[in-house]
């Protein structure tokens, strides 16, 4: 029997809140990081990890991700779950989900990492169709904190809301002290540089809200790509004290490519993204892509999902009835690189943190495309730990998260910088990850105090998080 249940030997301990860069071991205790000293003696510990030329992190937490199938993507249950922690993640928030699957897929396919989850407003099926008014509007919200989530998520660029709603819908949740995330987009704007404009009327003075991947709406439909990116960094800078932001560094999007019963595309992102090269935005449009290559569906193997065009593409797209997940090789590298570097007057970062918008989707790449960033320079590594672990902590109000302190959770991802990739994840000092391969199970959900109810009836591991210590309510500090 030793003092530490696991020491970590020999790494470089990268923690950006305390600008502490150093090669150091980490001994853990239970599940709390106990000791971070240059030389602990390694009799003391039951385990040893050798850490020798690799880097040690909080665990990477990913604010953005799709795990509970809550757009049919991938029938699996829980399979976003197995590939958010191979890719080295700890924590995760679903980005519109339901509790209902969330709580199967941790049954089914649990990897071991903490997931919150915002409830998905989706006309018909969690609101009811038509106008909603205000009285309605704060309903839905205190029933998606009563069932167990975070907050709400608003899908402007799939299911949006007039103006008036989407703005009354961030007022509730504010007024509820929910998270709120936005896609944007409204009746009268788009997922695109326009609904990004259309954001600080939505707020008003006092409005608070995490606005989800920015670069999604630097595409180059209204502007010049260039210009877009740079009117998109003013407009977030301009509300600084009012929202929150990620970027994703993935070059393929994710959509659904269902038409109506005419054949024309129902999601306004699809109708961009067919129109950007030419193509009409209809369900021909959309085989005329596959086949070229531009467009691509998702086939799920047994080892995860992959993406597919070309004549199977097609294949798959009519056995679906159009109804599935579709990619697009859209997002352009100039605008994510330039929205995660570029900072402020003070040097401060203007778009917080980097987040996958993937899980359940062959994108898991925020620790390989911002190694990579570090490598062209365009990220220190502890700026690299400040978007991948610190600042998505403080998104979320986890301040036993997101450092490396003792005292604080033994949440931790070891990263190999020659492969670019996480080689180790661990959740509470429990091993989940290795090479690529999870060995995590279950998960712990992320709630706050009105779904503690609903989270004790399931009987899954909870722990209950203090949404006034988010980002977008407590400032930057
Ligand atoms: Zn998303």
């Amino acid at each position: 029997m030793g003092n530490y249940d696991l020491l970590i030997q020999n790494g470089r301990v990268l923690d950006a809140d305390t600008d502490f860069d150093q090669i150091s071991d980490l001994a853990i205790s239970n599940g709390r990081i106990e000791r971070i000293d240059p030389a602990i003696n390694p009799a003391l510990a039951d385990d040893l990890i050798d850490a020798t030329g690799q880097w040690v992190i909080p665990g990477m937490i990913d604010t953005h991700v799709h795990v509970s199938n809550a757009a049919g993507l991938g029938r699996i249950r829980g399979l976003g779950l197995q590939m958010v922690a191979a890719s080295g993640a700890t924590t995760v928030i679903d980005l519109g989900g339901s509790m209902d699957a969330l709580r199967a897929g941790i049954v089914a396919r649990g990897s071991g990492v903490n997931v919150g989850s915002l409830g998905y407003l989706k006309p018909g099926e969690t609101v009811p169709e038509g106008r909603l008014s205000a009285d309605s509007i704060l309903e839905i919200v205190g029933e998606a904190l009563d069932v167990g989530s975070l907050g709400i998520k608003l899908w402007g660029g799939y299911y949006p809301f007039t103006p008036e709603e989407t703005s009354r819908f961030i007022a509730a949740a504010n007024q509820l002290v929910g998270y709120v995330a936005y896609h944007v987009g409204t009746t009268e704007t788009g997922s695109r540089l326009d609904g990004l404009r259309e954001v600080p009327s939505l707020l008003g003075r006092t409005g608070k809200v995490h606005l989800a991947h920015i670069n999604a709406y630097c595409r180059g439909s209204i502007l010049p790509v260039e210009e877009e990116i740079l009117e998109a960094l003013q407009i977030v800078e301009s509300l600084r004290q009012q929202v929150v932001s990620e970027v994703h560094l993935a070059r393929p999007n994710f959509t659904l490519g269902k038409c109506d019963e005419n054949g024309n595309v129902l999601a306004d992102v699809v109708g961009n993204c067919l129109r950007l090269r030419n193509y009409d935005p209809t369900d021909n449009g959309i085989r005329a892509a596959l086949r070229d290559g531009y467009a691509s569906t998702v086939e799920e193997t047994s080892t995860g999902l992959v993406l597919v065009s070309g004549e199977r593409g097609v294949e798959l797209f009519d056995a679906g009835n159009t109804d599935l997940p579709m990619s697009f090789p859209v997002n352009s590298a100039e605008s994510a690189f330039q929205l995660t570097a570029a900072k402020d007057s003070e040097g401060e970062f203007i778009i917080d943190a980097v987040g996958s918008d993937a899980g359940a989707l062959p994108r898991n790449v925020n620790i390989e495309q911002s190694m990579r960033l570090v490598i062209f320079g365009a990220l220190e590594p502890l700026e690299l730990v400040q978007k991948l672990s610190l600042n998505p902590a403080k998104m979320i109000g986890l301040e036993s998260k997101g450092r490396l302190t003792e005292g604080l959770d033994a949440d931790i991802t070891i990263i190999d910088p020659d492969l670019g990739k996480a080689s180790y994840g661990f959740v509470g000092g429990e091993l989940i990850m290795i090479r690529g391969r999870v060995v995590g199970r279950g998960g712990t959900i992320l709630t706050t105090p009105r779904g503690e109810r609903a989270m004790e009836a399931t009987g899954l591991p909870f722990e209950t998080i203090d949404i006034t210590k988010a980002m977008m309510y407590s400032g930057r500090g």
